[in-house]
């Protein structure tokens, strides 16, 4: 991935070690690498099999319109966006995305396409 920032990871984390009346009211953040810590889960492979074959919509990226800021691969609540450690480049698990969709609406550019499985 690209190059962390370790001066917003050090404000983050003092944002939000303040009492919850403290904290500002609205937070916002340019990218992934502004989040504050937190514990992720990643998929396994689960005795349901590989649950992308559930998905009716899939998600399509427009690798032009991608800022690289990484909110697809923080809220994806299954770990299936990937990023290329090389590249930074961003791209899907398909095997185990169920399509839900989360990574399209939480995109600020909306290069992310649902687009309905054939
Ligand atoms: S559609 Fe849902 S499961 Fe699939 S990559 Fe996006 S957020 Fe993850
Ligand atoms: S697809 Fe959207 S959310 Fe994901 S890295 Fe690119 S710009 Fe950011």
């Amino acid at each position: 991935m690209t190059e962390h920032k370790e001066e917003n990871k050090k404000e983050n984390w003092e944002v939000i070690r303040m009492s919850q009346d403290d904290r500002p009211k609205v937070q916002s953040w340019n990218s992934y690498w502004e989040l504050p810590p937190a514990s992720v889960s990643l998929p396994i492979k689960g005795c349901a099999g590989k649950t992308g074959e559930w998905r009716t919509f899939k998600p399509v990226i427009d690798q032009e319109k991608c800022i690289k800021c990484y909110f697809c691969y923080m809220y994806c609540p299954e770990g299936t966006v990937l990023v290329d450690d090389e590249t930074g480049v961003v791209s899907y698990d398909y095997e185990y995305c169920k399509g839900c969709g989360i990574c399209a609406e939480m995109c600020p550019k909306k290069c992310i396409e649902m687009v309905r499985e054939v």
